[in-house]
């Protein structure tokens, strides 16, 4: 038998008493270790975080708790080998990759230790300046931003075990909210020994950080109204999280990161061998490839004007060709695998779904995969599809509604010198986390932008005097905001500062300035 994972609740290590679910090496089919909640006293763990946690963590100021941050990240950071090593065993990830995730989490994790420590020695923080009510100047509103007093439960999805909880964990716990992680059972395992090693080195106060491994099951029923849920994960589930009683009845604030169909735009006007089109074809094919296009916000649909669908077609596949798949461990292999056999059925589902109404521009079946047994590892050649024509971007419907969870993309010719319809089309996607714009005229690129922004939770815009520092179409930097409306999740987090008031309550204070200077 495995090694049964425990969840660290109420102050404590302790194990499910049920016989647990398995978690699987995607590439060798291996049993790696199990994880159950049932049993656990999920009651007595929320009441322990909300009042010993944040009592703890609301006694300490904002530069107290971001020292906190700081601590932990260190303590992270000298474990990396060991989430590597985990991390390739059940992720299935290349080292690359894996880097994505664990050293994103760091990333994250110190970035908020450091702008934390702007913040001072307060306990809470104003929103704007005081404005007078009446014709009186003495009688005055001032905004102020408090710590809720409750925990945020944090739900992660599968493909990020570390920089998910800790996107998450960094501006609660800066913000004075004690958390409680949720991730997902398949990798599990990275999570729950990031969390043992910061609890292990004693850095935060007890009931700050608790982690549940094992199912979801009565999680949202430990709710209560100063309480905040944080999802990432799948529109299905998101719509479970939303119809809870507790958000329903009694307001407890939720935010979420769904799927998204995203997208990246060459605009019209670039002549053939442009640097711009050199620029979206490499971040393109990077985007298909990296984690095994298992990101949220990978590109999906690659928007071109129709005359250059052939050339651009031409030169992605060219490069996704070269893209060696297989076992991680092996030196050679550029892409790992689909994270487990459901979501390997579900990419190849997804894959048949699109192809009736799309051809296939390169096929990732045909890469030979460098495993020791091609019937056991989950994994696949990344697969260019196209919408062939304009038209045929205006049929296919799929295309602009489904995210196929893999190393998947499909190339969407627009209107030749039509920006207009390849807005329309990127619309379609009905509000995406991000969009990325491709051009070397930065008056075309300005007025694309707006045209952009209001669907998107990010544009990330291109032009050959970035090409070689910008941070990337798919990369989440603590500093930007992400999330996005519509189908995304119409959420909302990172963003530096802005991330924190997810995690406040805002008051309006009206009282006489002298009373109002008293609040420091
Ligand atoms: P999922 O199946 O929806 O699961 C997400 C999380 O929800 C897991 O921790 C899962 O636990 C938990 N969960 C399941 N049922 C629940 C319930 N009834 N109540 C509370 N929690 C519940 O998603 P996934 O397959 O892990 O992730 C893939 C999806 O996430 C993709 O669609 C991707 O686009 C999306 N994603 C979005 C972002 C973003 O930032 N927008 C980032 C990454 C991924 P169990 O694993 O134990 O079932």
């Amino acid at each position: 038998m495995t090694e049964l994972l425990s969840s660290y609740a109420s102050g404590q290590w302790q194990s499910g008493n049920g016989s647990g679910t398995s978690l699987y090496d995607p590439v060798r089919g291996t049993e790696l270790v199990r994880v159950d909640a049932a049993g656990l006293d999920l009651a007595a763990a929320f009441a322990f975080a909300r009042h010993s946690g944040g009592a703890a963590l609301r006694a300490l100021t904002y530069a107290q708790r971001a020292a906190l941050l700081g601590a932990a990240s260190k303590v992270l950071q000298a474990n990396r080998d060991a989430y590597y090593e985990i991390s390739t065993a059940n992720s299935g990830t290349v080292k690359n990759d894996t880097a994505v995730d664990v050293d994103g989490g760091f990333y994250t994790l110190s970035t908020y230790a450091k702008i934390g420590e702007s913040l001072g020695n307060s306990h809470y923080l104003h929103d704007g300046e005081p404005t007078r009510l009446g014709k009186d100047p003495l009688f005055q509103s001032q905004h102020v931003l408090t710590p809720t007093r409750g925990v945020a439960l944090l739900i992660n999805a599968f493909n990020f075990p570390s920089w998910g909880m800790w996107e998450k964990a960094a501006p609660a716990l800066l913000s004075g909210v004690p958390v409680i992680v949720k991730p997902a059972t398949t990798t599990a395992w990275l999570t729950q020994r990031m969390v043992k090693d910061v609890v292990d080195a004693g850095i935060f106060p007890a009931g700050a950080i608790s982690v549940i491994c094992g199912s979801s099951a009565g999680l949202m029923d430990q709710l209560e109204p100063f309480d905040v849920v944080s999802f990432t994960g799948s529109a299905d589930t998101a719509a479970i999280i939303r119809s809870h009683p507790a958000v329903t009845k009694i307001s407890v604030r939720v935010n979420i990161e769904a799927d998204s169909v995203n997208s990246a735009l060459l605009l019209p006007n670039e002549a053939l061998g442009s640097e711009a089109i050199d620029l979206l074809v490499k971040e393109v094919a990077r985007e298909m490839t990296v984690k095994s296009g298992q990101k949220c916000t990978a590109i999906r649909r690659v928007l071109v004007p129709e005359h250059l669908y052939d050339s651009v077609a031409q030169a992605l596949s060219a490069r996704l060709a070269k893209t060696t798949v297989g076992d991680p461990r092996n030196e050679n292999v550029r892409m790992g695998a689909i994270v487990n056999r459901a979501q390997f059925n579900a990419v190849r589902d997804g894959l048949s779904y699109l192809k009736a109404q799309a051809e296939v521009l390169h096929d990732g079946s045909t890469h030979a995969l460098a495993v020791d047994d091609a019937a056991i590892a989950c994994c696949v050649g990344p697969t260019l599809l196209g919408t062939t024509d304009a038209n045929g971007s205006d049929i296919a419907d799929r295309v602009h509604n489904t995210e196929v969870f893999g190393p998947v993309a499909t190339l969407v010719p627009y209107r030749n010198n039509d920006l207009s319809h390849a807005l329309q089309l990127i619309r379609r996607g009905q509000g995406s986390l991000v969009a990325s714009v491709y051009g070397s005229d930065p008056v075309a690129l300005g007025e694309a932008i707006p045209e952009l922004t209001d669907s998107h939770g990010r544009v990330h815009v291109i032009s050959p005097d970035v090409g070689a520092i910008h941070s990337g179409h798919g990369n989440v930097m603590p500093q930007s905001v992400h999330g996005g409306p519509g189908r995304a999740g119409g959420g909302e987090e990172l963003g530096g500062l802005r991330a924190l008031n997810f995690y406040h309550r805002r008051a309006a204070v009206q009282a006489s300035t002298a009373v109002l200077t008293q609040l420091k």
